[in-house]
């Protein structure tokens, strides 16, 4: 692991799967990405109810707070957030993945304030639209940065895991290489050496 990633606490979505955070409050969106079941390896997703969302929420705003250096942040996730949360991650995951579509614009529930000689921001409101907002936010603010382009999905349609990518020329495609380049390089021999014997 390299020397300045952050470690994510193993309670959380990206800790579960013992990947770095990403940087700078980019985390968050990291960590809306993880939340997704992971069948190949036994992972549940959080946003199926309410208790396990709220559960990852607080773990990962904990982690956005040490990030950023703001006060903890309170959100609470009611039932009726889940399908729009899901709809978000489907949305962040496919844009992230370079297979988005164009869409509609989201409206953002957010309050920007002066103060101390900086500027911050944070969400307004309560549930999936300050989830939505704060999210939102982090993923415009590391597009300025370039941090964004580092933040993927790993390329095992099975594990989709989203991890930052520190390697120095951004070439990084596995979330894992030990799991996932692996399993995908037996998967592709075992298909050449079926179309060696049927054809
Ligand atoms: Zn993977």
């Amino acid at each position: 692991m390299n020397a300045d990633a952050d470690v994510a606490d193993t309670s959380g979505s990206t800790g579960r799967l013992l990947l770095a955070q990403a940087p700078a409050g980019l985390s968050l969106v990291q960590d809306l990405l993880n939340t997704a079941s992971m069948p190949v390896f036994s992972i549940p997703d959080l946003l199926e109810d309410a208790t396990t969302a709220q559960n990852w929420l607080e773990v990962s705003l904990g982690t956005w707070s040490r990030q950023t250096g703001r006060p903890p942040l309170r959100i609470t996730i009611h039932p009726a957030d889940l399908a729009p949360l899901r709809d978000l991650r489907r949305q962040v995951r496919s844009w992230v993945s370079d297979e988005g579509e164009d869409r509609a614009p989201h409206p953002l529930a957010a309050s920007v304030s002066f103060g101390n000689g900086h500027l911050t921001y944070g969400p307004s409101g309560d549930g999936a639209p300050a989830v939505t907002s704060l999210v939102l936010i982090e993923a415009l603010l590391a597009s300025h940065t370039g941090a964004l382009s580092r933040l993927k999905t790993c390329l095992n349609p099975a594990c989709g895991a989203a991890f930052y990518d520190l390697s120095r020329n951004s070439t990084r495609i596995w979330h894992d290489v030990k799991t996932c380049k692996n399993v995908m390089n037996l998967r592709a021999s075992r298909a050449r050496r079926r179309e060696s014997t049927t054809g």
